[in-house]
């Protein structure tokens, strides 16, 4: 079985496994729709009464392959892949959740979640409370209401690169009779795999480490195959109760524990919002999962060399990285990412904007771009690009200084990367 060998193993070989004589490499299904030889067989396709492919918006064998990694890699049950990370946490929340719910999520996440789910979710009749990454059992239990139905947060968080305390969230969420979903981009699960600490759904920006050369865009949901939807049936009529438009079937009585989540988000949301990834980028996922563990170790090895550095300069205020010793999630890093965190560090220069100015130019190896996690390094001063609507003061007080940067260190050698921070440190 594939899951008995270690993580190392699973990314090169999990998800598919070819007979004699066929492809070595997973095949591109470049096809929109698949043939049968009687309308009958078909039938039973669309009454989700036998498995199989009948058209690549909801189902297509190369993106299942992929998938199929993904979740041997997560330690789930059963996975899909979509077009973005951003549907990939869209649906994860929407599966259970609609108008008239109560989402309870870290207000440490992605500026596109955060987004998601406090304006275009509150559209939908969504209501979220936020609370902090690393808040108290008290707090925690304080911001659900009878009407909740998921608990969400980031195992590190993107841009903060906050740690968040997953076993301490699990708990309060399965206390509430819900399920906690656990966007695991930044960490990968070479880094750390939330269902073990309890995490119910694990979602990802496949886009980042898990392609890792900024190659396509794409996300994906991995279910644990551990809530019992059924012991919460009331919060859940979703899953609970007969789908009129799959002719009478409860997901959660026909699919299982294992395999309901899945099943559900594939056969309505797929098929009705139709964010599928493409059988392309799938296998381009695919070629970066291979190397996923190689890579890691080196995007962690490059961010810990750097943050060490810049904590020394004099040009410095301030370094965020919880792989150093003095950072507010050290220990929750230690904790969950024993083997280290990312290659994301984030900092501060002392002479705010016109030194982030210069410190960016003067760079050679690092590009800006708005992009983080893959094999070249890059970096991004959000008070000139992203948030440069902001004036000094609001981005003071949003807790981005106008001398923020955000490095996303690559693969490339530590010492070079080093030296080109130093050069362009000393052009200040
Ligand atoms: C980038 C990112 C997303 C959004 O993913 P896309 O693939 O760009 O849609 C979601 N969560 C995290 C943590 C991210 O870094």
């Amino acid at each position: 079985m594939m899951s008995d060998y270690r993580i190392e193993t699973q990314c090169v070989q999990a998800g598919y496994t070819p007979g004699s004589g066929e492809p070595r490499q997973i095949p591109i299904i470049q096809s929109t729709t698949f043939k049968y030889a009687t309308s009958e067989d078909m039938g039973k396709l669309f009454d989700l009464e036998a498995s199989g492919y009948f058209y690549s918006r909801l189902q297509n064998p190369t993106c299942d392959h992929v998938a199929a990694k993904i979740t041997a890699l997560e330690g789930g049950t059963a996975g899909m892949l979509t077009s973005s990370g951003q549907a990939a946490n869209f649906f994860s929340l929407f599966n259970i959740a609609s108008c008239g719910d109560h989402i309870v999520s870290s207000a440490s996440i992605y500026g596109g979640t955060f987004n998601l789910i406090s304006v275009t979710m509150a559209k939908m009749g969504i209501e979220v409370t936020f609370v902090p990454p690393n808040c108290t059992e008290a707090e925690l239990d304080a911001a659900f209401r009878p009407n909740t139905k998921a608990v969400f947060g980031e195992t590190i968080a993107n841009p903060a690169l906050t740690v968040l305390d997953i076993e301490t969230f699990a708990k309060a969420a399965h206390a509430h009779g819900v399920p906690l979903i656990v966007d695991n981009t930044f960490a990968t699960p070479v880094g750390c795999r939330p269902i073990e600490w309890g995490a119910d759904i694990v979602t990802h920006s496949t886009t980042k480490y898990m392609d890792g050369h900024g190659s396509a865009v794409g996300g994906a949901i991995v279910d644990s195959g551990k809530f019992d939807w059924m012991a919460h049936a009331d919060k859940f009529p979703g899953l609970c109760t007969p789908d009129d438009s799959y002719h009478g079937i409860t997901y959660a009585e026909k699919f299982g524990i294992a395999g309901a989540f899945i099943t559900k988000c594939t056969a309505q949301l797929m098929r009705d919002f139709g964010c599928t990834q493409s059988p392309q980028s799938a296998y381009y996922l695919n070629l970066g999962l291979e190397s996923l563990h190689v890579r890691m170790a080196r995007h962690c090895e490059n961010g810990q060399a750097v943050a060490e550095f810049l904590a020394q300069r004099p040009e410095v205020e301030a370094v965020h990285f919880c792989g150093l010793p003095g950072d507010p999630y050290h220990a929750l890093a230690e904790k969950y990412l024993p083997n280290g965190s990312c290659g994301v560090v984030s900092f501060e220069l002392k002479g705010g904007r016109k030194a982030a100015e210069i410190f960016m130019r003067q760079l050679k190896l690092a590009a800006i771009e708005t992009h983080v996690a893959d094999a070249r390094t890059c970096c991004l001063n959000p008070a000139t690009s992203t948030h440069r609507q902001m004036t000094d003061q609001q981005l003071e007080a949003a807790g981005i200084p106008a001398g923020l940067i955000r490095m996303s260190c690559g693969l490339e050698n530590k010492a070079d990367l080093i030296e080109d921070i130093q050069q362009a440190l000393e052009a200040i």
